[in-house]
Parts: C-alpha cells; sequence; structure tokens
C-alpha cells in the first residue's frame, strides 16, 4: 500500500478561535502522519460546519480519495470530516472502495472490521453529544436571558462589555447619538454619515453600520431575540420618537431606491471557485449612476465579482451567435451523439444475432446476453425523445424573431439553468432549464 496520504481539517465558523484553529489540527496531523510514515501530499480544509458533505474541501477530499493516488486520510478528529453517522457511512464506504485507510489523530483504531466499527461508534457518541450539548446551550441561554443578561460579550456601537451586563459607554454612545439626530434632520444618506462619523470623530462606520445602528432597537432599551424581548439588558441612549421617526424615514427612503435584482441572473449565476450561486450587489458611483454587479459572498471562497452589463452583453452575443447560426443543426448533431435514441449494438445485432442463433453460431444463453446488452430501457429511450422536443421548442423559441433587435426580448423569455463564469469573469457556460446538460456555448460554430 502506498504511504501517500491526504490530510483534512475543519472549523465550524471563523469565529471558533477558541477552540483547535486549522492550523493546530493541522500541526497534530503532520506529527501523527511522521509517526506512521506517511508522506502528506495534499491538504484540504473548510469553514463550514460538519452539519452535510457539500462543502469544497471535503469535494476535494472526495475526488482525491477516488484519484486512486493516495492510500491514507488523515484527520484530527472523525467529527472535523462530518458530525453525521450516514455522512461518515458513505465517507467510509468510499475510502473502502479505493482501499484508503482513514486515521483520526485523537481516536486511534486497528486497521480492521473492529477498528472501522468502533470509528463508526465514535461518529455516533459525537451525534448524540452535540444533540444533548444543543439543548443544554439553549437551556443556559434562555435562562441567562431571563436574568437580563446578556447572551455573548459582543456588544453594539455604544455599549461596553462587563460581567454578563452592558453598560453605556461614554465614548461611543456620542457618535449613536449623533447619527440619529442627524439622520432626522433629513437628505442625509447612510454613506454622508459614515464619512460625518469619521471626521466628527475619527471612527470607522461603514454605511451598512450606520443603516444597523438606525435599527437597532437596543437603543431604545430593548433585546430582540428568540427567547423573546427583555428590557432590562441594555441602557437606553435615544428616545422612542426617535427612533420610531428614523424607522418612518428609512422605510420611505428604501422605497424610492430599492434595489431590483434582475431576475434574469437571479440564482443563475455560478462561481468559478466553489460553483456557489453569485449575489446580486450595487454601487452608487460619485455621478450617483449604478453599477450592479455579482459576487460570491462564501468566506471560505477565493471570490468573484463580476458586472452585471458585462455578463448580459456576453449572453446576448452568445444567444445572437446561435440565432445567427445554423445551431439548430449542430444541437441535433449533439443530441444524436450524446443521447442517441438506439444503442449502436441495437442497429446491427437483433437480426444478426437471432440468424447466428439460428445456424448455432450462439447458444441460447449468448442471445439472451446479447438481447439484454442492446436494449436501452424503455423509460430512458423515453427520456431522450422528451429531450428532443424540448429541443426543438428552444430552437423555435431562439430562431422565431429572427430579428436581431428582438434579441434582448428572446435573452429574457429563456429560462436558464445555470450561466458559469471563468476565472476570467467571461462566460463559460450556458445551460437551459429544459437541456441542463448542453452548453449552448458548445454550440456556436455551427455556420
Ligand atoms: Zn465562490
Amino acid at each position: 500500500m502506498t504511504n501517500q496520504a491526504v490530510a483534512y481539517y475543519r472549523v465550524s465558523s471563523r469565529r471558533q478561535s477558541h477552540n483547535w484553529s486549522i492550523m493546530a489540527q493541522q500541526e497534530a496531523v503532520h506529527e501523527e502522519a511522521g509517526r506512521l510514515f506517511l508522506t502528506i501530499e495534499a491538504e484540504f480544509h473548510d469553514i463550514k460546519s460538519g452539519s452535510n458533505l457539500n462543502r469544497p474541501g471535503m469535494n476535494e477530499l472526495s475526488n482525491a480519495i477516488r484519484s486512486g493516488r493516495y492510500g491514507h486520510v488523515l484527520v484530527w478528529r472523525l467529527n472535523r470530516l462530518t458530525r453525521s453517522l450516514k455522512d461518515f457511512l458513505l465517507l467510509l464506504n468510499l475510502c473502502e472502495e479505493n482501499s484508503v485507510v482513514l486515521h483520526s489523530v485523537m481516536e486511534p483504531v486497528d486497521v480492521n472490521i473492529m477498528g472501522r466499527f468502533q470509528q463508526q461508534l465514535y461518529v455516533m457518541f459525537g451525534e448524540w453529544q452535540l444533540g444533548i450539548l444543543k439543548v443544554n446551550q439553549n437551556n443556559a441561554y434562555r435562562q441567562k436571558f431571563r436574568e437580563g443578561q446578556l447572551l455573548s460579550s459582543s456588544v453594539p456601537l455604544g455599549y461596553y462589555y462587563t460581567k454578563g451586563l452592558a453598560k453605556i459607554d461614554s465614548e461611543t454612545s456620542k457618535i449613536v447619538k449623533f447619527i440619529y439626530e442627524n439622520y432626522l434632520e433629513g437628505d442625509v444618506g447612510y454613506r454622508k454619515l459614515s464619512r460625518a462619523v469619521m471626521n466628527k470623530f475619527d471612527y470607522q462606520l461603514t454605511a451598512n453600520g450606520v443603516a444597523k445602528v438606525l435599527q437597532n432597537q437596543a437603543y431604545v432599551g430593548k433585546l430582540v431575540n428568540r427567547y423573546g424581548v427583555s428590557t432590562k439588558v441594555f441602557p437606553r441612549l435615544v428616545t422612542d420618537t426617535q427612533f420610531n421617526n428614523a424607522q418612518a424615514l428609512r422605510k420611505s427612503r428604501r422605497v424610492k431606491q430599492k434595489f431590483i435584482t434582475n431576475p434574469l441572473f437571479k440564482k443563475k449565476l455560478r462561481c468559478p471557485y466553489c460553483q456557489g450561486i453569485l449575489t446580486a450587489s450595487h454601487v452608487i458611483t460619485a455621478s450617483k449612476s449604478r453599477i450592479d454587479y455579482w459576487y460570491c459572498s462564501r468566506d471560505y471562497c477565493k471570490g468573484i465579482r463580476v458586472d452585471e452589463q458585462r455578463v448580459l452583453n456576453q449572453l446576448t452575443a452568445v444567444i445572437s451567435g446561435l440565432v445567427t447560426s445554423d445551431f439548430k443543426k449542430s444541437l441535433m448533431v449533439k443530441l444524436n451523439d450524446d443521447w442517441p435514441l438506439q444503442t449502436r449494438q441495437d442497429v446491427v445485432p437483433a437480426d444478426e444475432m437471432f440468424r447466428k442463433f439460428e445456424t448455432g453460431g450462439i447458444t441460447v444463453d449468448e442471445l439472451e446476453t446479447a438481447l439484454t446488452k442492446s436494449s436501452m430501457p424503455n423509460l430512458e429511450i423515453e427520456r431522450r425523445r422528451h429531450c428532443r422536443k424540448l429541443a426543438q421548442q428552444i430552437v423555435y423559441k431562439l430562431t422565431d424573431p429572427r430579428d436581431e433587435d428582438n434579441i434582448a426580448s428572446v435573452v429574457k423569455n429563456l429560462n436558464f439553468d445555470r450561466i458559469e463564469i471563468t476565472m476570467n469573469k467571461d462566460i463559460g457556460g450556458v445551460f437551459l432549464a429544459e437541456l441542463p446538460a448542453i452548453n449552448l456555448l458548445s454550440l456556436r460554430g455551427g455556420k
């Protein structure tokens, strides 16, 4: 067996600093690898909860196991891989299929059936323990809340935390009051207020931060969360009238500058790094024009940001290219290549096989295997026929207008499954909901 190994680390959030950090896990795993004479050739990590296996680092780990290059997987604790027994069994199965041995630094077991069973017990126990922990934590929070204590030491701007209580901070509370007073004087946006706070107090608060101050009920002495409403936690900083007026003003302004997400791209654009769905956002430039863009908001991802207009232009060019080219032919060629209605064996053999059987060329068993091999399940044929019908409809949708000025409305009426963005921020793949397996980009060129 190869001594090449992969390592996997996980923390559930960036905040988990009190817990084992990724670096500490790495240190322990490397030490263990040395002890077992293993060479760590690849390392993957996630900053995500272990409640399911849908994590970028986990995906890379699964691919590495499948690659057959490695003989060992190393983790600090099995619960770094997953918190669920069901998922753990899936992983264990994957390891076994690829002759990979799983090692946990903290839960060492023998490499045999008993050892694997022991590992399952560890995970099972962890799953149960986590459930108990959650219940306990919940009860503790509820109790604290009833007593008017803070649940965590992070308090809003204007307060400081001491021994479970929030006290008014003499310096930063002035900023909160300043924000409310100036906002209510009118015609000052969040961005302007953020600059004003910087100038007056030398304190950095983003526009978003200003917006948060203006809606935080802590400043009228209320703490609202899932345990209820408590008036014992925060001392008041602004009056009810100030707070209510600010809410009314915020609402009236929000209607005016409401940001409407382009429905064409909603949940359709994919990040080239993590394949996740991109989030819409926008900026207002100094000249008051709006720039819409889409970005990857996952904190474990390298991230990308694309200009919506650029994507739209490229998409329009792609669709326009399809309309003007003879893409109907290339689509049908592709469908016949990828999903033929008949298997190749089926075209030739049926008759020939019977003839061979009649003349004693093959046995009845051989005939049976040949026939079952060659026939495609009816359901699959049905599905492929259906795809062709849908393809026809798409062709019709795309070629009907013929008028290139109308291309924008054609694009608007298409139902996309996903649009893949490349690392260069270009469109790399366009897939329709009706034909999610066919990249429209691959159909160009058939002029
Ligand atoms: Zn991403």
